[in-house]
Order: structure tokens, then C-alpha cells, then sequence
């Protein structure tokens, strides 16, 4: 398995000279699996550098899977430049929102509306298929499986697995760990506690045990504090996350759009001191735009 990141700001791109190291472009990380299957996860503005890469692979297959519809995901798909040239095949997975009902086609092709785009979906010509997935449901690509499981953010969100043989991957698009709505004097307080903590076990079980774990680290403890119920995590919360499911690898990625190079370093080293980091953990990194390793 190969996987390498394209894209691994949150939010909004962010280029310029304070993160040219790290990288601007949003959410977007390849993935292959040992018989080069092409598996995009996330579709941010990262995807566009990518497609020009993958020229010489024309016609191809490519099998992308959204986390979620939020723009810091989707955005770049338009400039996928695979869905213009005959002979190719999308195949663009995610899942269904339960309460609009909307599929993921409606949504993603609203963003290519004249108001927002020059090209109308129909006039693509590649072959597209829009795949709207069930939670837990395993979608087998080439040599990888591929299995979702619902994370909590103010959007339907879920988080990927790719399997292929013995070596396993786990991302988990936007996430942050579900608060307590309710007062400790409240009466629904403890039930809800006790719905936290089994939401907890359920996706660290659905993790355990993967090898590489790529996850949502948007804040510093200190952000943190302001910004509760925007459906993200922390070095902390990505620390006991890669911990407890015994990952032995865990890339942080989602970086804060306004956080410069330098200043990421330096919140990276100071939350790996202030949680302990050491001996007997997992490895932890800094996910960086290009970087690419095999697993
Ligand atoms: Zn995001
Ligand atoms: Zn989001």
C-alpha cells in the first residue's frame, strides 16, 4: 500500500510563503493498493496538482471517496482533469445525507451550476458514476476494501478504512469527539454521558489495530476552547485517539488555515511534550503535502 498526500490544510486553501513547507491545498490523500488500484480520499483542492500527475495513467480508473460535502473537500473535484478526457471512468463514493435524503450526485453536482461553474456536468466526458454508501458498508476496489464508519461533525461525515491483505489505513475526514449537550445537574446528563462514552468504543474498535491513522488535528488545546461543536480535533484528542486504537503510525492533518509552517512545528512538538509522548507509542507526524510512503 501506497499513500501519499496531495492536500492536508482544513478549511480553506492557504497559500503563500508561511506554508510552503506544509503545504496549502485542501484535504486530499492517494492511496494505492498493491495492484495500483487508484483510491482518492477526498476531493479538496489538492485533487487538482494530483490530476495533472496522473496523465500518463490515461484511460484510468479512479475510485474517490468523500468524507463529507463540506467545500475544504469537494472543491476541487470540477478540476479533476481526468473527467474531461474520454475513456476515463470516475467512480465518486460518499455517503447520503439520512435526513435530506439528498444523494451525493445532487450535492456534488450543484457545485458545478453555472451561478458556481463554467461546465455543465453533462458535457464531462468521462465516464461518471456516483456511488452513495450505507455506513459499514465495504466497497471492494482491485485488491482493497474499503469500509466507512459515521464520525461525528455537523455534517454527515464518515471516516475510511482501505485493507489490502495485512496492511491497513484509517482516515477520518473531519471529526471531533461528541460534548455533552447537558449540564452535570441535568436529568439526561449521565445517559447522554454513558451514549458518549459507547460512540467513543464503537469507532475506536472500528480503528483498532490499523496500521497508519490519518486524522483531524485542527486545534490546539487553547483554539479548542472557542471553538467546540465545529466538528473538529486536537493534538490531544489525535494523541489518545492513535493510542488507544493502537495504530502504529498517525499522520495529524486538517492543519488550521491561518497556523504558519513554523508555528505548526512548534504546536506539534509542544503537544507531543505536553501529552507524554514517547516510549512505546505510536510514531507521530506531521502530515505534509507531496509526502508520500509505503506501508
Ligand atoms: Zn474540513
Ligand atoms: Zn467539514
Amino acid at each position: 500500500m501506497k499513500i501519499r498526500f496531495h492536500g492536508v490544510r482544513g478549511s480553506i486553501p492557504s497559500p503563500g510563503a508561511h506554508t510552503v513547507r506544509y503545504g496549502g491545498n485542501t484535504t486530499c490523500i492517494e492511496v494505492r493498493s498493491d495492484t495500483n488500484d487508484l483510491i482518492i480520499l477526498d476531493a479538496g483542492t489538492g485533487i487538482f496538482p494530483f490530476s495533472h500527475k496522473l496523465l500518463p495513467e490515461v484511460p484510468l480508473t479512479a475510485n474517490i471517496f468523500i468524507s463529507h460535502t463540506h467545500w475544504d473537500h469537494i472543491q476541487g473535484l470540477p478540476f479533476f482533469t481526468p473527467v474531461f478526457i474520454p475513456g476515463n471512468t470516475v467512480n465518486i463514493h460518499g455517503p447520503q445525507d439520512p435526513i435530506t435524503q439528498r444523494e451525493l450526485s445532487e450535492v456534488l453536482s450543484r457545485q458545478m451550476e453555472y451561478a458556481y461553474f463554467p461546465i455543465r456536468e453533462a458535457e464531462l466526458k468521462a465516464k461518471l458514476n456516483y456511488i452513495s454508501l450505507k455506513e459499514r458498508q465495504t466497497v471492494a476496489i482491485g485488491s482493497a476494501r474499503i469500509t466507512n464508519i459515521l464520525m461525528n461533525h455537523p455534517v454527515i461525515n464518515f471516516g475510511y478504512k482501505v485493507e489490502c491483505g495485512p496492511k491497513s489505513m484509517f482516515f477520518t475526514g473531519d471529526h471531533e469527539w461528541p460534548i455533552n449537550i447537558y449540564k452535570p445537574e441535568d436529568d439526561y446528563y449521565n445517559e447522554f454521558e454513558v451514549h458518549i462514552a459507547q460512540q467513543r468504543c464503537a469507532i475506536i474498535d472500528f480503528i483498532r489495530g490499523t496500521d497508519v491513522l490519518i486524522t483531524d488535528t485542527a486545534y490546539t488545546e487553547k483554539e479548542y476552547t472557542a471553538k467546540k461543536g465545529w466538528g473538529h480535533g486536537t493534538f490531544r484528542s489525535s494523541i489518545l485517539l492513535a493510542r488507544e486504537a493502537m495504530v502504529k503510525r498517525c499522520y495529524f492533518t486538517h492543519h488550521e488555515p491561518t497556523r504558519s509552517d513554523e508555528a505548526l512545528e512548534s504546536a506539534f512538538a509542544k503537544a507531543l511534550a505536553e501529552n507524554g509522548v514517547g516510549k512505546g507509542d505510536p510514531e507521530f507526524f506531521l502530515a505534509r503535502e507531496g509526502e508520500a510512503f509505503d506501508w
